[in-house]
């Protein structure tokens, strides 16, 4: 691969869904009509290609996104696994960050589902040009008019069917192909491997016009001369109405529609043949942008193109069972050969790419060299974490990296015998670099272990893989909340520091002000001093250092304070006495005694639940709500079930999975996910502290 015509002829793209959409299933299927597979893996025999690592096959789950690549039509298709569970947002942003295009999965029968939503607005966040396929079409109770009627309700999207499907339910055979005006069915010997042609059913013809007609006028709309012509008019051509189309999926304007079942094997080469006709190629997406870490507040851009200088970044760390370290790059510009240095501007080492590796689902295939526009998997590379970006050491450059949640819930853990807690310091080292939503602590008052992540599963997963892949045996605590503190109120403070440390007189003072700064916005200083000759810039970055010192640790129990905006308004500073050490001890004092008289309080995480169940267990399901001091949002009817949403204290929530099993004898499913942080009940608070001073 290397001219551009190769470069359009290639396609980096992901699947996103809830869960159950059958994200799975389908990507099965495309492996095996692309040839890939020779055997059709099916999810709950627990066999598929994809879902690789064992936990997910015994949890049936997609946890890691493994990128693997096909070919369709002469067309070079590099699919990046994303995940299912919202535990694992972290990893949909990262995929998203490096693809350029998505396929969206919907359940025929659920539609737009929570988490769905939310990978749509991590997608619409991005620019992610979009199709969706709307599956299981053969289930009971599936509508496709509804799904996309909720696309437009809950996701604000322009959905344009390109396909309707012909029956459904049980009844459902094919799909009609509204730009072409043909109709398939799929052969169940063959494993839906033969299409056949057949003529579009009677009963259709009206609504294959109506929709026809829909598709050709927003076609017709993205070019002011075909559309002159179109109103003098003259049809427009196949071609044509393709191109326009694609035109407008890449300015994210309308969101393609195509449909099947996955299963059942019927629409699936339609599917592909969309993914090639819509979705862009890396010709197709604007030039990617960086800082440059020689000079700040510098952009600068690098454009698909083999003759820029290299640039990739590096999206997941997975350990593979045969070549073990593995690197995922998504390579921006320029072109690299195996063997050849690289420098890292975060860690500013360099390092080498030992081999490179072009991931099949079930092979890999060593190459000489990567360019522009490719995803590689890098065998070499030991100090890369996942978000840094690789470059020459002489145009260096630093991606937008990928914001990455903090982690809501933590857990102690304690290895068993001291042959595990050397292993265990290592496997978190690597887990961490794998996963940079996952932390790992070190209890300052108790000494245990303490691991951080975005809930329940996520922890229980990073446990399970600490047995099974590092061989490590742990004792594991109850989950806790990541609580924090913030304040309510402003207070403006002083601190005099004027001390002999050393036989030398040390001199600094500050008023400052600590107030509530918005939510989510961390730590803010800001000052109103002027820097000179007397008050020197390192003196300033003193201060900041001090008050920001003084946010680890809270007045209420100790939690991290955030979301505090601190003000240096006046200082005094005497020259030969007045230090960076002094200011930097005069501020924290100041802000530590500030925050104690800012009102302080105690913050939560709160999380978003929704949970889906059949109609009987609705008043169950409301009163566990309730119990759980959570608070009802609203109900809707999904098809023959009812969907309940919610807004609970994490501190509530622990165990929800296994209740909700039982009040609704295993037949309801939920998905839960941090909203915000806020304040802990006044009564809790008091409870929490009189208890921690007893
Ligand atoms: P994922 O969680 O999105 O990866 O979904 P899976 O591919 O694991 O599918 C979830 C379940 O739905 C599995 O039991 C599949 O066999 C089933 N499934 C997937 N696609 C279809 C379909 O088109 N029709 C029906 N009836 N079931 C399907
Ligand atoms: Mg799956």
């Amino acid at each position: 691969m290397s001219g551009k015509d190769d470069l359009a002829r290639i396609r980096n793209i992901g699947f996103a869904a809830h869960i159950d959409a059958g994200k799975t299933t389908t990507t099965e299927r495309i492996l095996y009509y692309t040839g890939v597979s020779h055997r059709m893996g099916e999810v709950h025999d627990g066999n598929t290609v994809m879902d690789w690592m064992e936990q997910e096959r015994e949890r049936g789950i997609t946890i890691t996104s493994a990128a693997t690549t096909c070919f369709w039509k002469d067309h070079r298709i590099n699919v990046i696994d994303t995940p299912g569970h919202v535990d694992f947002t972290v990893e949909v942003e990262r995929s998203l960050r490096v693809l350029d295009g998505v396929v969206v999965i919907f359940c025929g029968v659920g539609g737009v589902e929570p988490q769905s939503e939310t990978v749509w607005r991590q997608a619409d966040h991005y620019k992610v040009p979009r199709i969706t396929f709307i599956n299981k079409l053969d289930r009971v109770g599936a509508d496709f008019y509804r799904v996309i009627e909720s696309m437009k309700k809950r996701l604000g999207a322009r959905p344009v069917p390109v396909q309707l499907p012909i029956g459904l339910e049980d009844r459902f055979r094919g799909v009609v192909d509204l730009v072409r005006m043909k109709a398939y069915t799929y052969s169940e010997e063959t494993l839906g491997q033969t299409v056949e042609e057949i003529p579009i059913p009677e009963d259709l013809l009206e609504e294959v016009e109506a929709r026809r007609l829909e598709l050709i006028e927003i076609a017709a709309e993205q070019d002011e001369e075909i559309l002159e012509r179109y109103l003098d008019g003259k049809e427009l051509t196949e071609a044509e109405v393709v191109a326009q189309i694609r035109k407008a999926v890449i300015a994210n304007q309308i969101v393609p529609v195509f449909c099947g079942s996955a299963f059942k094997n019927r629409g699936v080469q339609q599917l592909l043949d969309g993914i090639i006709e819509y979705l862009p190629s890396p010709l197709d997406v604007p030039a990617v942008t960086g800082d440059d870490p020689k000079k700040e507040g510098r952009h600068i851009e690098r454009k698909t193109d083999r003759e820029e200088p290299f640039a990739a970044l590096a999206f997941k760390i997975a350990t593979d069972p045969f070549v073990g370290h593995l690197t995922y790059l998504r390579v921006y510009s320029g072109m690299i050969g195996a063997g050849q240095m690289v420098f890292n501007p975060r860690t500013q080492k360099k390092e080498r790419l030992v081999k490179l590796l072009k991931m099949h689902a079930n092979k890999r295939e060593e190459v000489k060299e990567i360019g522009a526009g490719e995803i590689v998997a890098v065998v070499g590379l030991k100090f890369t974490a996942s978000g840094d970006t690789l470059c020459p050491q002489g145009h260096p450059i630093i991606l937008e990296s990928i914001v990455f949640p903090k982690p809501v819930i933590s857990v102690a853990i304690e290895p068993k015998s001291t042959e595990d807690e050397a292993k265990m310091a290592e496997a978190f080292e690597r887990l961490a670099l794998e996963d940079p939503s996952f932390q790992v602590k070190q209890d300052a008052e108790t000494g245990q272990t303490v691991i951080q992540g975005m809930g329940e599963l996520h922890l229980e997963i990073i446990v399970d893989r600490l047995k099974r892949e590092f061989h490590v045996e742990a004792n594991i605590g109850n989950p806790q909340v990541a609580y924090r503190e913030t304040v309510t109120q402003p207070f403006d403070g002083s601190y005099r520091f004027d001390k002999m440390i050393g036989g030398k007189s040390q001199f600094a003072v500050v008023d400052m002000r600590i107030e509530p700064a918005e939510s989510g916005a961390g730590f803010v200083f800001e000052s109103r001093v002027r820097t000179g000759r007397e008050f020197l810039p390192e003196f300033l970055q003193a201060c900041r250092e001090g008050a920001a010192d003084s946010m680890n640790s809270g007045p209420v129990l100790g939690y991290p304070v955030v979301d505090v905006k601190v003000t240096l308004l006046r200082v005094e500073a005497r020259e030969e006495e007045s230090t960076a050490l002094a200011f930097r001890s005069a501020a924290n004092f100041c802000i530590r005694e500030s925050l104690q008289k800012a009102k302080p309080v105690l913050m939560e995480p709160v999380m978003d639940i929704e949970t889906v169940t059949p109609e009987e267990f609705v008043g169950e399901v409301l009163a566990d709500v309730n119990a759980r001091n959570g608070e009802i949002l609203g109900t809707d009817v999904r098809g023959t079930a009812r969907s309940v949403q919610g807004i609970a204290p994490l501190r509530k929530m622990f165990g929800y999975a296994t209740d909700l099993r039982s009040l609704t004898q295993g037949r309801a499913t939920y998905t839960m996910e941090f909203k915000k942080y806020a304040p802990v009940p006044e009564k809790l608070q008091k409870a929490m502290t009189d208890q921690s001073y007893t």
